[in-house]
């Protein structure tokens, strides 16, 4: 296959389904809900640009992948419904991820044969609205999906699963027409940080506890699998062949009304991403932040040494946003307002935390309280007098906490 590029010109916002064939001059059907942004899938043809034309429609641009690009695994699924024969077989396929959890399936599974969960919990909601990062897949796939989370639930021996959809109608009813009653649905305020493991232990588990940073879904008898591992397991099982790229959405809706999207292979490196992006932006000055939108970090790869490699994508990124620089503001005194205590999602008092950093960096008590920071970046966000909060907690995190998070 060439590297030739196609070009779409949407009528309208476009309703673009991962794993939809493209073809070029094709014309696309509304969406039925605006917030499904468009998303298509890398298998055939990936997405390199998509401009939004005010007045016009957008402008998209695909680039099929090269034939040489592996994207699957001729790889027999586990026989069986045994909980052991799951995690043998994907113990013989290497590395499964990390994005499930927090902790990634396979040590999900593994947990599971010494601890048998109560609950088995599929997180397809986006955390950061409007990126439809896991309702276009639930959109895409409610099939797939269901069925994912339906062959796990009877590995793990559970009566009933549960799978998290944001508010839209469309998905909602979508996803409900393909599962079974063993199956439950529910619907999940489009708050920011929602899709994330610790919120949602909180908040929609029967345990209604927080995992810490460090912690593991099974402390509190719960497994949970991403909406893409579900969806991956399906076609697994289907075809005999495992998916090893897992769709990244990118998106910067705040530059300047344009909204651009692409999806990338984990592994890659950052910096010829970067470079690609900003030349598509015209603008020199643009960052690539990637991570979450509100603390986006860039990671260093490292090699066995421990020696840099350079940034790349990795699998538990989901989204990535290229902004302007912003004129940087200079930090002030704490006013006491409270937002950021308001505002964080697990309940720490950032303004204090910060305080302590400060003062007595080894006071035990602040390593105890930030194993419950999820590094959302909220209280930063929020906080009037600029002050770096999540950025000096995770600096914290990286220098005290290095043994806990690795
Ligand atoms: S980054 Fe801030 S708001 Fe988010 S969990 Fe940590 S302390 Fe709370
Ligand atoms: S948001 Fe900022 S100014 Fe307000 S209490 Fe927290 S640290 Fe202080």
């Amino acid at each position: 296959m060439d590297s030739q590029t196609l070009r779409l010109r949407l009528p309208c916002d476009p309703n673009v389904h991962v794993g939809q064939q493209l073809e070029q001059g094709q014309t696309l059907a509304d969406p039925p809900d605006r917030r499904q942004a468009c998303v298509v899938s890398p298998m055939r043809s990936r997405v390199i640009g998509m401009l939004h034309v005010p007045d016009q429609g957008y402008d998209l641009t695909l680039e099929p992948l090269s034939p040489t690009t592996s994207t699957q695994l001729k790889a027999s699924p586990p026989g069986s419904e045994k909980l052991t024969d799951w995690v043998d077989c994907l113990r013989r396929l290497g590395q499964w991820g990390v994005y499930d959890g927090q902790v990634g399936l396979l040590v999900q599974l593994e947990a599971a044969l010494l601890r048998k969960p109560r609950e088995l919990i599929c997180i397809a909601c986006d955390s950061f609205a409007p990126y439809p990062c896991q309702s276009s897949l639930a959109m895409s796939h409610p099939g797939e999906l269901a069925l994912g989370v339906d062959a796990l639930r009877l590995v793990l021996g559970l009566k009933q699963a549960s799978i998290l959809v944001g508010p839209s109608r469309s998905v909602y009813q979508t996803m409900r027409i393909k599962m079974n009653q063993a199956t439950r649905l529910h619907r999940v305020e489009p708050k920011y940080p929602i899709g994330h493991p610790s919120v949602v232990m909180r908040q929609y588990s029967q345990s209604r506890k927080h995992l810490t940073i460090d912690g593991h879904p099974l402390e509190h008898d719960a497994v949970i699998i991403s909406a893409w591992s579900a969806i991956r397991l399906a076609r697994w099982l289907q075809t005999g062949e495992l998916d090893l790229i897992q769709p990244m959405f990118i998106g910067w809706p705040q530059a300047h009304a344009r909204m651009h999207a692409c999806w990338v292979m984990p592994g890659q490196n950052i910096i010829p991403l970067h470079k690609r992006l900003k030349a598509e932006m015209n603008s020199p000055r643009a960052k690539l932040v990637y991570g979450d939108p509100l603390s986006g970090k860039v990671d260093q790869s490292t090699d066995s040494q421990g020696r840099a490699l350079g940034p790349v994508v990795r699998h538990d990124h989901l989204l990535m946003s290229l902004v302007e620089n912003p004129a940087p503001i200079p930090a002030q005194a704490c006013i006491a307002c409270g937002w950021c205590t308001e505002v964080c999602p697990t309940s720490l008092q950032p303004a204090g935390l910060f305080e302590m950093i400060v003062e007595e960096p080894e006071n035990h008590i602040i390593n105890d309280e930030l194993l419950w920071c999820i590094d959302c970046g909220l209280c930063s966000h929020v906080c009037p007098s600029a002050i770096p909060l999540a950025q000096s907690f995770r600096q914290h995190v990286k220098q005290h906490l290095k043994v806990l998070v690795q």
